[in-house]
C-alpha cells in the first residue's frame, strides 16, 4: 500500500485505541488517551534513531553514554493534531513545534493553508507531522510539499488510525516519508470520515461536537 507504512500493533497501543475509538468515551478521558497513544507511538518512532557517544562522570567515575544526533520538530495539523502534541514533548522535551492550519477549498478541493509557523532551522531536524485521522491526506500531502520547501529531508507523518485512501494518495506522492499509524481502517465515507475510525477526532479532544 505504501513502501514506508508501519503499524504501530503494540498492544498497550492497541488497548488504548480501543478505549478511544469508543463512542462512551468522553473528552477527558478521550484527550488522555489520544496524548498517551502518541507518546507511545513515539516511542516506537524513535527506536531506531541516531545517537553519538557523549561521555558523563557518575559518582563512581566517567562513563560513557549517548545523545541523540539530531533534534525533533513536531508539527500539528490544526486542529486535531494538537491533541498529541504534549504526549509526545513528554518523550522528547526539547523538540521544536511548528503549526499549519490547513483547509479544503470546497469550491476547488484544494488544501488551502490559512496557517504557517514553522521553526526557521527546520531543515536541520527530525520533522514529525501529526494528525490524528488520515483521511483522504488532503492536508498530510500538503503539510509534506510545503515542509519539502523549506530543505527538510527526514519527514515522518504520525497518525493514529489511517484510511487506505490516505495511504494510497502518500503512496502516490510522497512515497519517501514514512507513515507511522496504530491502524489500517476499511475505508473512507462518502463525507471524507474513516470507517469505523473514531469520530472526528477534533471535536472529540475538543468537546465541540
Ligand atoms: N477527520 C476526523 O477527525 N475523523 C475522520 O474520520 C476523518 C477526518
Amino acid at each position: 500500500m505504501h513502501p514506508n507504512l508501519t503499524v504501530i500493533r503494540h498492544p498497550v497501543v492497541q488497548e488504548r485505541l480501543t478505549w478511544a475509538r469508543d463512542k462512551r468515551t468522553g473528552v477527558e478521558q478521550f484527550r488522555r488517551l489520544v496524548g498517551q497513544i502518541a507518546r507511545l507511538m513515539a516511542f516506537e518512532i524513535t527506536r531506531d534513531y541516531p545517537t553519538q557517544p557523549v561521555s558523563v562522570e557518575s559518582p563512581m567515575g566517567l562513563c560513557q553514554g549517548v545523545a541523540l544526533a539530531r533534534g525533533f520538530t513536531l508539527v500539528p495539523i490544526l486542529r486535531a493534531g494538537l491533541g498529541m502534541v504534549e504526549g509526545i514533548l513528554q518523550l522528547l522535551p526539547s523538540a521544536r513545534v511548528g503549526h499549519l492550519g490547513i483547509y479544503r477549498d470546497h469550491d476547488t478541493l484544494k488544501p488551502v493553508t490559512y496557517y504557517n509557523k514553522l521553526p526557521p532551522d527546520i531543515a536541520h531536524t527530525d520533522v514529525i507531522i501529526i494528525d490524528p485521522m488520515l483521511a483522504t491526506a488532503g492536508s498530510v500531502t500538503a503539510a509534506v510539499e510545503l515542509i519539502k520547501k523549506t530543505g527538510a529531508n527526514s519527514i515522518k507523518v504520525l497518525c493514529l488510525v489511517a484510511s487506505p485512501e490516505g495511504i494510497r494518495a502518500m503512496a502516490e506522492q510522497h512515497p519517501d516519508v514514512a507513515i507511522f499509524t496504530a491502524s489500517v481502517d476499511e475505508r473512507l465515507n462518502e463525507r471524507g470520515y474513516i470507517v469505523p475510525g473514531l469520530g472526528d477526532a477534533g471535536d472529540r479532544l475538543f468537546g465541540t461536537a
